[in-house]
Order: C-alpha cells, then structure tokens, then sequence
C-alpha cells in the first residue's frame, strides 16, 4: 500500500467509527432520522388528523369498495416490499372522487390517488410509479415539514384556507417562489397562470392546501425515493417514472387554454410541478438498474382503471 495514502485511510476510518460511536447520524436519504427540525412521528400524526376533516370534505373517498381496494392492494405491496410498514408509519391509500388528475400525500403515511389519475395511467406499473413517489414524500417527511413550519408560524392554513379563485394570484405568486428556480421568469410566469387562471371552482389543490406543493428538491427526492420503491416491489423500471414524463410532454405539447386535459392535469402540475431534470434523473435510474423480470400491467390494473373511466367526470 501507497505509504502517503495510508495515514489518511486511517483518519478516515477514525472518524467514520467515532461518528458511528458518537451516535451522531448526518442526514440518509429517505431516513426519517434526521434532526433539522424537532418534529415528531407524533407530531405528524397529529397535524394529519387535525387537517383530514377538511380535506376528506374537499376530497370524498371514491365509493366503489373494488376500486379502493384495489389501491389498497397496490400501496401496500409496495409499503410491505420495502419494509416501511409500521417503521414508523401505517399506510393508507384512498382513491377520492374529484374531477382533477392528481396524487397528494399527508403526513406519517395518508396517501389519496384522485381517480381520473388511475383513468389516466396506461398500466400498473405506472401507477405503481406515482403511489411510490407519494410514499417518498411520506418518508422524507416533506409535507410534514411544511405544514410543521406554518404551524410554528401560526399560520394554520388547513383550518383557514378560503381557496378559489380570489385567492388565486396571490398563491401563484406563492407557487412561483416555491417550484421556480431565482430568476426564471417563465416558470413564476407560468405558477401565477396556475393559481389565477385555473383555480375557478373550488380551486387547484395547491390554493386549497399550499402546505402540498413540492418545492423542485422535494419532487426529486420523491421521485429517487419513488423508483427504488417500485422496482423493489417488482415493477418495470421502464414505466414507473413515465406518468410525470407524460405529464411533461402534455404540458410543453398541449398548453393550449381550455383544452380539458390540461384543466384536469393543472391540479397535478401545481403540486408535483414536471420539469426536464425530473425526466432526466429518472431515465438515469432506469438505465442504471439491472434488467430483470418485472410486471407491467396486471388485469386487476384494467378493471381499476376501467371502474375510475367510468366515474370520470367531464
Ligand atoms: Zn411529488
């Protein structure tokens, strides 16, 4: 061995174990150890129950027990794949009766899948995609963070929130310095059309609850999170990140204004906004994992998929 470089591996060694004996533990992707703020797993049980009645008013379960548990089967083969059940959270997923295509996660592991969304995935692999993304924001705790935060600021807005459209510019304004980066005019440009414009009706989900708006470092870590999550429980590495590439490719192809997709997907864009280092990340994770046997589409995906078609509405 090189006599220069050994001293240093020694160091490194000595650090790395006094680190580990000092129990100090720098933040892991995806661990919920981390310590930047005080936050509790009962903190954020608590936070999700006292928003729930609101939310579960905004966003009605669906009420078809095969379509639900058909989400349920799905969430938690992939909550059980990955060893998250009980470690610290218990998993729940709903599918809710609105109009727009979206997936949204509560704090400590209470996740809701709009149903036009399962209307709009081409398979289960896809699917499985964005209910494992939803489960990374559950894990890296970042709706949690943020409602924990306005909480501190005593800025409840799950309890205040007045959503629709008069609200709209000012959350726009909101949304742009939450998913833009400083500087890019086109992007604040584009989060004020969403809270304006769009928000008619009750409002997008980001007007209504702005503590679910991803910032474009929490979308990232979700969607790492997210693809690990899928593959681990056998999905298609080749499909689990293509719902957000869709929805990309509809939002660069289709802005045109009143186009019905677009009305239904602006709900999605303004609380996991897509960008091309989304799609470029996760084209590098697939080409990175090993190829294997894995599922795309199971006939239990065609029949969800056709009870949510069914219930969609215009
Ligand atoms: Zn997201």
């Amino acid at each position: 061995m090189d006599r220069k470089i050994f001293p240093l591996i020694l160091l490194f060694l000595i650090v790395v174990i006094s680190c580990v004996s000092a129990g100090v533990s720098p933040y892991r992707e995806g661990s919920n150890t981390e310590q930047v703020t005080n936050l509790t797993v009962q903190d954020e049980q608590r936070l999700t129950k006292e928003a729930l009645p609101k939310i579960l008013k905004d966003y009605p379960p669906a009420k078809n027990q095969e379509l639900q548990e058909y989400i349920s089967a799905l969430g938690m083969k992939i909550v059980r794949a990955n060893k998250l059940e009980g470690n610290p959270y218990h998993y729940t997923f709903t599918v809710v009766d609105v109009a727009d295509i979206n997936a949204f996660a509560m704090p400590a592991g209470t996740i809701f899948v709009m149903a036009p969304l399962i209307a709009t995935a081409s398979n289960e692999a896809e699917l499985a995609g964005v209910v494992s993304h939803e489960i990374g924001h559950v894990v890296a705790r970042h709706t949690a963070k943020r409602m924990y935060a306005m909480e501190k600021a005593q800025n409840k807005t799950w309890l205040y929130a007045a959503g629709g459209a008069a609200a709209g510019a000012i959350v726009g304004y909101g949304l742009g310095r939450l998913i833009c980066k400083e500087g890019d005019s086109a992007c604040h440009a584009k989060a004020a059309l969403w809270g304006g414009a769009l928000g008619v009706g009750g409002g997008l989900l980001a007007q209504k609850y702005p503590f679910l708006v991803n910032s474009r470092e929490d979308e990232m870590e979700a969607d790492r999170l997210g693809f690990k999550y899928a593959v681990a429980a056998g999905y298609d590495k080749d499909q689990v990140g293509k719902f957000y590439e869709k929805l990309l490719e509809i939002e660069k192809s289709g802005n045109k204004s009143g186009s019905v997709i677009i009305k239904n997907l602006s709900d999605a864009f303004s609380t996991h906004p897509p960008s091309e280092e989304r799609v470029r990340q996760m084209n590098e994770l697939a080409a990175q994992s090993p190829a294997r046997k894995a599922v795309t589409n199971t006939p239990e995906f065609d029949k969800a998929k056709q009870i949510a078609v069914a219930m969609k509405k215009k």
